[in-house]
């Protein structure tokens, strides 16, 4: 017990309600050392019932079609009537229960329209999302008292209130524990009655929505002076404040990548609360971080993910759409091998990383609430989206550069931080959530440790510990002597499958030695412990690649989904090469030779099958199969480049790809549309012409 209690982890307050706040799904087999295929299959697909169907065909892509890009970003607003449509419409209530008048959308229909928007526009992504995300409406539904869940919710269902969640402070940001905003409770003079309340001062910024919010969630810490001191800090509570409301400061704007959504400072000083508006009443006190951990376990897996799915999505059909028809030296530029391979690696990225979110959505709609799972799969999407937006940007070249209407990608391309900043940046999430939280959380037997040594139970640690033995010599064997297959994959993947078993197998042992040896310093060694967590993410999203194909096969995307899976293979087994190639202990040394002995050389993906993949995109139906939420805008360079690629299809492959190039001699469009057998020939050239310019404006 001595032993353990110097060895094992200490868990502070904030991260035990980190940690207790959401469930363990697949990624729980994979701390077990096992790929458990058969778990995994039994995962239902994603389904959308009849009415959230219609309204993403009906009400989804009329909005899509009243959204002008680049007339939103420059008016740093939505139109009125976008604004009016949203609250009609009911999107910013989404997550309601139909009893309180919301649409009582599942995971799987929420994130729909949020990627459906987002591939349009990003603020009117961002606007429909923050309510339906981590803020009143979800606090309300699973803390809320009776008489709050039935004044607010239906207001918020309406859009009669519009609400914002503020936490974060100049001083905490990723820290937000340590937020410095206080609620002194106290009895003040409230509707002609001496009420108990706090008596709140904050400063919070960055706070989305903010500037229109007619209801701010308010996390401050609460504290009360009668107790002895020592004992007076009540702990982080959550409130809503109306608004306007004396002394509450609102509505001045930041201007995050000087985008067109809502976002801005809330202050206030000496803000007189009754206890009433906390959240779930005067036993919530206290208890706010705990509720907004348990709602982040499940947002962060659904909103932000959507979103940078959607710029991928966005990414890869518009550079593989203009690398079609842009020619230059005779040829049109997608085959240069150098543009196919970022097209390509778009591509098989985004299968992955589109994978691993529908399957977390999935899961979340099946109840769980897999907190670590979410939280790889909001890392891993938000990096994937910024690095497609750079390729992308690569491609299109000048015309992705100069700003204006026909711009394809810049005002997505200048969002991308935001998503990496938000709901955990990304550099605190990959080294502190995915694999710290996942180790303690997910591990069959690190927690249960842990809580026997807190509970000094000899009995518990000695029965944990006998289990998590067995765990490591089941690794061990996994190691040395190729684990069987557990469950069945898709047809054509049981090598990808075996090398993940295979793989499983070795992260599992690497992190019982290195919790072994190291334990509570593997905490504070954040290069260690973030390749563990890119080792466990790339299998996560390799096994989720396996999942989604098992549920859509489709011979036509196989490239893709082989080279996805290979991807996140090799990039699972470069962070463990990584991780052993820089420890000093030999214990961990020797360990590494155990883990990645025997291992067959995993290769990243050869030239050819890169260039196998690129190829695959030629088919219309592949990209519709990789890029299903692209929404269809009002106008703007969107929808001339959609125009221009279905007349494309209606002439042919190689009849536009001609026509495209003919374009590049000096003659009249109808001179070189005389030229061609297709009707279209023409609107082709001018739909082209008009893809290929650029805007140009007075002074
Ligand atoms: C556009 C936008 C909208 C937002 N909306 C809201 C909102 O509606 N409500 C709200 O409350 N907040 C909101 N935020 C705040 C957001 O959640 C914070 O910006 C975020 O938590 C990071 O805090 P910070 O910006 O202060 O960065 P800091 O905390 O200063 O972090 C700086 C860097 O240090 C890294 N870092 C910090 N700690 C560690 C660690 N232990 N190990 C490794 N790296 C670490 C971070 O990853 C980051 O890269 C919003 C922010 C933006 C930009």
């Amino acid at each position: 017990m001595a032993a353990f209690t110097e060895a094992l982890p200490k868990i502070g307050e904030t991260e035990r309600a980190a940690l207790e706040s959401g469930t363990v799904g697949f990624e729980g087999c994979l701390f077990a050392g096992k790929a458990d295929f058969a778990r995994l299959a039994a995962i239902p697909a994603e389904r959308l019932d009849e009415e959230e169907r219609v309204f993403l065909e009906e009400q989804v892509a009329e909005l899509c079609g009243m959204l002008d890009d680049f007339a939103i970003d420059e008016a740093h607003d939505l139109p009125a009537e976008v604004w009016d449509y949203l609250r009609r419409h009911r999107f910013f209530g989404m997550i309601i229960p139909r009893a309180y008048g919301g649409l009582e959308f599942s995971h799987a229909a929420h994130a729909a329209v949020v990627t459906r928007i987002a591939s349009v526009n990003l603020a009117a992504a961002v606007t429909v999302m923050v309510p339906n995300s981590l803020g009143p409406a979800e606090l309300l539904l699973r803390y809320g008292t009776e008489a709050q869940k039935a004044h607010y919710l239906p207001r918020l269902a309406r859009s009669e209130d519009l609400p914002c969640f503020a936490l974060t402070s100049p001083y905490a940001g990723s820290d937000a524990a340590a937020i410095p905003d206080v609620g002194v409770l106290t009895q003040r003079e409230w509707n002609g009655a001496m009420t108990p309340g706090f008596a709140l001062t904050f400063s919070k910024r960055y706070i989305t929505l903010a500037p229109v919010a007619t209801v701010v969630g308010l996390a401050f810490n609460a504290i009360d002076p009668a107790r002895p001191a020592g004992s007076q800090e009540l702990g982080i509570t959550c409130a809503l404040i109306p608004v306007p409301h004396p002394g509450l400061r609102i509505g001045a704007r930041h201007r995050p990548m000087n985008g067109a959504f809502m976002n801005g400072p809330v202050q206030g000083e000496d803000v007189f609360i009754p206890l009433d508006w906390v959240i779930g009443g005067k036993q919530n006190i206290g208890k706010g971080w705990r509720m907004l951990m348990e709602c982040l376990a499940t947002g962060r897996g659904i909103s932000l993910p959507a979103l940078s799915v959607a710029l991928q999505q966005t990414s890869l059909y518009v550079a593989n759409g203009y690398a079609r028809l842009r020619n230059q030296f005779g040829l049109s530029i997608h085959r240069f091998p150098n543009i196919a391979t970022p097209l390509a690696q778009m591509a098989a990225e985004l299968y992955a990383t589109d994978a691993a979110r529908r399957l977390t959505t999935c899961v979340l709609d099946q109840g769980e609430r897999p907190s670590v799972a979410s939280a790889i799969v909001k890392y891993h999407s938000t990096e994937a989206a910024r690095r497609a937006l750079n390729h992308g940007m690569d491609i299109l070249a000048g015309k992705a550069i100069c700003a204006g209407p026909s711009n394809l990608l810049s005002i997505a391309y200048r969002h991308a931080p935001i998503a990496i900043t938000v709901e955990g940046a990304n550099i605190l999430t990959r080294a502190l959530i995915i694999f710290g939280q996942g180790a303690v959380r997910c591990h069959p037997y690190l927690l249960r440790e842990i809580q026997a040594v807190e509970q000094r139970d000899a009995s518990a640690l000695g029965e944990a510990l006998l289990g998590h033995c067995g765990q490591v010599l089941h690794c061990l064997r996994g190691i040395l002597l190729q684990a069987p297959l557990l469950g069945q994959v898709p047809r054509g993947f049981e090598r990808e499958a075996r090398t993940i078993t295979r793989l499983a197998a070795s992260f599992a042992f690497t992190t019982d030695v290195c919790v072994g040896i190291l334990g509570g310093k593997l905490k504070r060694l954040e290069l260690l412990s973030t390749r563990l967590g890119d080792a466990l993410s790339h299998l996560y999203m390799a096994c989720a690649c396996l999942w989604r194909y098992a549920g859509q096969p489709d011979a036509g995307l196989a490239p893709v989904v082989h080279g996805a899976v290979r991807q996140q293979i090799w990039l699972a087994s470069a962070a463990l090469h990584a991780l052993y190639g820089n420890v000093s202990n030999p214990a961990l040394r020797v360990a590494g030779m155990v883990a990645l002995g025997g291992l067959r050389p995993i290769r990243r993906l050869r030239d050819a099958e890169t260039l196998a993949i690129a190829e695959a995109l030629d088919d219309p139906l592949v990209i519709g199969r990789l890029c299903p939420d692209m929404g269809l805008p009002r106008a703007g360079g969107l929808r001339d480049l959609h125009d221009l690629l279905s007349l494309a299809q209606e002439i042919g492959e190689e009849e536009s790809q001609r026509l495209a190039g003919a374009i590049r001699q000096s003659k009249a469009l109808e001179e070189i549309a005389a030229t061609s057998a297709a009707p279209q020939a023409l609107a082709f050239l001018r739909a082209l012409d008009k893809v290929i310019q650029v805007d140009s404006f007075p002074e």
